[in-house]
């Protein structure tokens, strides 16, 4: 068992990589204007806006998550604009303190760590606000594993009027996400994730809505501007050069994601989500999120008393050579977290389990963690 076979990566991203996108990444570069290229593009975009649920836009830029809350801002808002954020954890916090670094008027609706943003404390934060022209929504908070009801809070955004951009960093090809159905403005993600590609890819689902927005947008911007982005995709093509490795690579994951099926992938995430919480409950450890909120693309829970989660990290690695992540902020040595998002099964799940359970015991010298395992 070794890194090499990438399964044993458990943080939550950048995850392993589907054989098929490894191979696809081996091609030689194409003319990135020309048939080929349009061939390539036009058929990953369709397969992009199957995937995203949507009959508007997907389109690709290089780039990670992070250049995806920018490329909202940029192309949607002004500022001085008034936005509602939800913030449970580290990436909402992020999101959110970037939109005021962009001078908007960020109205947080903040709920403790490990918690989700519900429907009344986002509806309250809406009301106190008033005239918001966005929200911001982290629809998986990977910082905590903590999933937002996304459909509700989407609905309760549209009808204050606000346009519904949403962090689907660790969700978009993992959890159930419908754009069009719940309305949803922008979308954005990251190749790393349940996209099952290496990092390097920020990809947008992006509503006719938000085209038009687009045009009212007071921030000047370039590389961002999704005008441009509109006309060259209608091309076949991108505005700049485009990372064709990592097209081959999301066009060959959309291939394996669309044959096993979009709601098949989001079964599968849920069965996976469902089987590692169980595992670690098994163990007699403590999940961080009530099961009722809890991400099935990762899963935060607490070390064992008397251990610190870079300890069990440190012990589950020397043990195994299987790599679970600490946490983030104020967690960030008081809770572990196991991605379980794309190119993943079961026994991959199972291997983490039986290190964690051994991990747990070598600190503690108890041997009872992992007998209680095989019992
Ligand atoms: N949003 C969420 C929910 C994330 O999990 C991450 C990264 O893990 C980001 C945003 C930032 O993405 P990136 O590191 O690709 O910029």
């Amino acid at each position: 068992m070794t890194l090499d076979q990438g399964r044993w990566l458990r943080i939550p991203g950048p995850t392993p990589l589907h054989p098929r996108v490894v191979a696809a990444m081996q091609r030689e570069m194409i003319p990135h204007r020309g048939a080929a290229m349009q061939q390539l593009f036009d058929g990953m975009l369709r397969k992009a806006r199957q995937v995203h649920r949507t009959d508007d836009y997907v389109f690709v830029w290089p780039g990670t998550g992070s250049a995806g809350w920018e490329a909202a801002i940029v192309n949607l808002l002004s500022p001085g604009d008034r936005v509602v954020a939800t913030v449970c954890g580290d990436f909402g916090d992020r999101f959110a303190g970037l939109g005021e670094r962009f001078g908007l008027n960020v109205t947080r609706a903040s709920v403790p760590w490990g918690q989700a943003v519900s429907a009344d404390v986002f509806a309250s934060a809406l009301e106190s606000a008033s005239d918001v022209k966005a929200v911001f929504i982290t629809h998986n908070e990977t910082s905590t594993g903590v999933t937002n009801p996304l459909a509700e809070l989407g609905s309760l955004a549209r009808d204050a009027g606000a346009l519904v951009i949403v962090d689907a960093v660790s969700s978009a090809a993992g959890l159930p996400l419908e754009m069009d159905g719940w309305g949803l403005d922008w979308v954005i993600s990251g190749s790393q994730k349940a996209w099952m590609c290496p990092p390097g890819l920020m990809i947008s689902g992006v509503s006719e809505r938000a085209v038009s927005a687009a045009a009212e947008s007071g921030y000047p911007r370039f590389f961002w501007d999704v005008r441009s982005m509109v006309m060259s995709t209608a091309a076949g093509s991108t505005p700049s050069t485009p990372p064709l490795s990592l097209l081959f690579a999301f066009d060959a994951a959309l291939d394996a994601i669309l044959e096993e099926g979009v709601e098949q992938v989001w079964q599968r995430h849920a069965r996976l989500g469902a089987h590692m919480r169980a595992g670690l409950s098994d163990l007699g450890l403590d999940l961080f999120a009530h099961p009722n909120i809890a991400s099935d693309t990762v899963t935060a829970f607490l070390p064992p008393g008397g251990m610190t989660a870079s300890e069990l990290r440190d012990a589950v690695r020397s043990d195994s050579g299987i790599e679970i992540a600490v946490g983030q902020g104020e967690y960030a040595d008081r809770v572990n977290r196991v991605g379980h998002m794309g190119w993943t099964a079961v026994p991959e799940l199972d291997a983490t389990v039986a290190s964690i359970a051994r991990g747990v015991d070598a600190s503690t010298s108890q041997g009872t963690v992992s007998a209680q395992l095989r019992a």
